[in-house]
């Protein structure tokens, strides 16, 4: 069934620290707190929307959510969880901060029908955490995942790669940790110099330098690419597009890109290419025959054929002929070449 999220923002709402790259007014265009009432509304219009027989979750956003005293956690959750009983909605998620959960905040989430929470981490590396001004460190995300896993409420992580202080060793260490939490889904947001922050400051001064787009599709891909052959599902690479993101007095500078995630995964496409020419090509061979699930077409290619190109220059092919093939299986790659037939996915890229 298809996923269909109602997203209430709460913008900053319960955070106990600024962090130093965040501004959820600029993000999400919302200038001030909701109230309950404004929630169950937002709910029930978006409900006459919606094809029904999609899997709807409510979905709280833009704050510290569990960081806010109960009782307006249970104002703010109540709609939903009316929505929930009556089977006009299916799951409750929010987000929050590692450090603002215990075993009471899961005991009220769970009365209250939320299961699933996404912990804002960013990152696993204490220094890194310690330059953006997170105020908490990686011990509290291993703790707040082993107590909500142990209650049963599905636990996702967002991680933001291109931090200050933050190279590929940091980001390695990152990820590998990542994996031994057993989150059970991770989001992955590249940071964005947003107006109105302490980052754009430090922007202007010439104190940061965000990744260039290149290099934040390239950690984006590769943290997608470890979670996946390690089984847990990645269900976001940057931002969702919208007008506050593409507004140049909101996003100063950074790699935003309205279609990030196709970028991603036409680059992890990239990297099946040159990983099978590194695994299997030979020297003398010159034409490479490539098929590919149709809706996969535009990702395997890359933007302006670039996949292609930089696949034949490097490795002096000289005709890589492509076709949609609909018995290939999304995101896999049969590749014909010199008689021989291969069957590329994810899991044969090696990765350190
Ligand atoms: S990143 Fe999270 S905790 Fe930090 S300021 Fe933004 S909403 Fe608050």
């Amino acid at each position: 069934m298809k996923h269909y999220i109602i997203p209430v923002f709460i913008p900053h709402l319960g955070c106990l620290h600024q962090c130093i790259f965040c501004n959820q007014k600029k993000i999400t265009g919302c200038q001030t707190p909701v109230t309950a009432n404004q929630v169950s509304t937002m709910i029930y219009e978006r409900l006459n929307t919606i094809n029904q027989k999609r899997w709807i979750e409510v979905a709280f956003y833009g704050g510290s959510f569990t960081a806010l005293p109960e009782n307006i956690q249970n104002e703010l959750l109540a709609p939903a969880s009316r929505a929930l009983r009556n089977g006009s909605i299916h799951a409750i998620r929010l987000s929050t901060r590692p450090d603002c959960i215990n075993k009471d905040i899961i005991a009220n989430l769970i009365r209250q029908g939320v299961t699933i929470v996404e912990l804002g981490v960013q990152s696993l590396d204490n220094h890194v955490l310690t330059s953006a001004r997170r105020g908490h460190d990686s011990q509290s995300v291993t703790n707040a995942v082993k107590l909500l896993k142990e209650s049963g409420i599905h636990c996702g992580l967002q991680l933001m790669p291109g931090l200050p202080g933050e190279d590929w060793v940091s980001l390695i260490k990152t990820v590998r940790q990542a994996i031994t939490l057993h989150p059970e889904f991770v989001r992955i947001y590249p940071v964005i110099v947003i107006a109105d922050t302490v980052l754009a400051r430090l922007y202007s001064q010439g104190s940061y330098q965000p990744l260039s787009l290149e290099q934040a599709v390239a950690r984006s891909a590769y943290m997608k690419l470890v979670f996946e052959q390690q089984g847990i599902e990645v269900i976001r690479t940057g931002l969702q597009a919208s007008a506050e993101l593409d507004n140049k007095t909101n996003v100063i500078s950074g790699p935003y890109h309205p279609a990030f995630g196709e970028l991603v995964d036409s680059y992890i496409f990239y990297l099946m290419l040159a990983g099978f020419m590194e695994q299997k090509w030979r020297a003398s061979e010159e034409k490479l025959i490539i098929r590919h699930h149709p809706q996969d077409c535009s990702k395997v290619r890359g933007q302006c054929n670039n996949n292609i190109n930089k696949l034949t220059a490097a490795y002096n092919i000289t005709k890589a002929t492509l076709y949609a093939d609909s018995s290939v299986k999304k995101g896999c790659l049969l590749l014909e070449h010199h008689g021989r037939v291969v069957l590329f996915n994810k899991n044969l890229i090696k990765c350190i």
